[in-house]
């Protein structure tokens, strides 16, 4: 008689992505079908709620949906246990139901990424709606799967898998977003360009300060958003549970983890915004790719006063330190299952997976990476 038994079952994951004009305008039915009970638990940050709280109330109130508003400081320190048994507690109080009463989050990745996880967690999931309002919100988090928080000085060291029902996308929300935020989210979008979209790369090259300085109220911001958009979804579609570690989304994300939140806590170097650290690491990984004569001295050129442009960083001492940089890339190896999996341009809009980065190739880049600084910056 057997004893061991195979359970194979199969998950199928739908869930929409929509740009969705001034979605609190009473006329804008999107959030409305999804709230089936007239009941939500709204989570705001609390900047966009203290700039937008009068168009939210009014929306919920004009719908009659009977709202638990809970704001919280979206902040990256926030992201945080103490922040998600709060929420937790919030969802307890107002007996949310199982199914047909969704989160709705309002905000940047910090209250997405948290919310998402709350709601993976409660009754073991329940619905939630993503409404993001800043340019990485609209990007990068909206498209993803991911939720988490940040543990022991780790950036999403508690997290899952667990995307929401919908993604509602409003531009306009960007419009009182810090200059330093929409650079922040144009570095992701710069990303994408750099391992997989030259001709996105080129509309960031000749609009990208455009775009910053009018906050993508601009010629070419919807195409800008799209593509990003469209490109984040075709590389995450096929590997939404991250069966497969070698992801070239991850370009950017494999010396900066540890260096952003260390410069968040370390008074003696300066604060990296998300976007900012993951700049930096695809400029030193430009470093390695021109080290081993993949981009010329001129594409590494383009990168770097493109980046100029949207006021992106191209230096950062923690980015001239070998044995800090090697540190964060062990820490990601281990992430990665014990691969490097290092994603490197192999020119503007392709990409190459790395293995075999050595200590001293970790030398080189720096070195390369203060030299062409030198270049640029003078
Ligand atoms: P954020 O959420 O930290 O927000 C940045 C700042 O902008 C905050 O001070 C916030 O109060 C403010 N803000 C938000 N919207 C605003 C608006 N419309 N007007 C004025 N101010 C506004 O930053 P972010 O860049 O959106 O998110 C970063 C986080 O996203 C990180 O924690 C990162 O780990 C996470 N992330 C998650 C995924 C994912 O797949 N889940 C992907 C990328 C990043």
């Amino acid at each position: 008689m057997t004893t061991s038994w195979i359970i194979n079952t199969s998950l199928q994951v739908n869930y929409i992505i929509k740009n969705s004009h001034e979605i609190f305008n009473i006329e804008n039915n999107d959030i409305l079908s999804y709230c089936p009970t007239n009941r939500a638990v709204v989570v705001i940050d609390e900047k966009v709620n203290s700039l937008y709280k009068n168009i939210i109330e009014n929306y919920f109130t004009y719908h009659k949906i009977n709202c638990r508003v809970v704001i919280i400081n979206g902040i990256e320190t926030g992201k945080n246990l103490d922040n998600l048994i709060y929420l937790l507690k919030e969802i307890e109080q107002f007996g949310t139901s199982r199914k047909s009463e969704p989160i709705i989050a309002i905000g940047g990745g910090v209250i997405l990424d948290l919310v998402g996880l709350a709601a993976t967690l409660y009754r073991r999931g329940i619905p939630y709606i993503r409404i993001p309002t800043t340019l990485l919100g609209i990007v990068d988090v909206s498209v993803a799967a991911k939720t988490g928080i940040n543990f022991e000085d780790r950036r999403n060291r508690l997290g899952s898998y667990y995307p929401p029902v919908a993604s509602f996308l409003d531009k306009t929300f960007l419009k009182t977003l810090e200059e330093i935020e929409i650079s922040s989210g144009l570095g992701e979008i710069f990303k994408m360009s750099l391992i997989k979209d030259n001709s996105l790369f080129s509309l960031l090259e000749n609009h990208g300060k455009t775009l910053l300085d009018t906050k993508f109220n601009c010629e070419h911001a919807d195409e800008v958003i799209n593509f990003a958009i469209q490109g984040m979804k075709e590389e995450l579609e096929n590997n939404l549970w991250e069966k497969n570690l070698k992801r070239i989304v991850d370009f950017g994300h494999s010396f900066s983890p540890i260096i952003e939140m260390r410069s968040l806590v370390n008074d003696s170097v300066k604060s990296l915004t998300h976007g900012q650290a993951v700049v930096l690491d695809i400029i030193l990984s430009c470093m390695v790719s021109y080290d081993r004569n993949l981009l010329s001295h001129d594409d590494v050129l383009r990168v770097m006063n493109t980046a100029k442009n949207m006021n992106l960083p191209t230096y950062h001492e923690s980015f001239t330190d070998p044995a800090l940089l090697l540190e964060s890339l062990q820490d990601t190896t281990k992430h990665r299952n014990g691969d490097q999996n290092l994603p490197i341009p192999t020119s503007i809009g392709t990409t190459m997976f790395v293995n075999d980065l050595s200590y001293n190739d970790i030398v080189v880049a720096a070195e390369l990476f203060s030299k062409f600084n030198k270049e640029i910056n003078g």
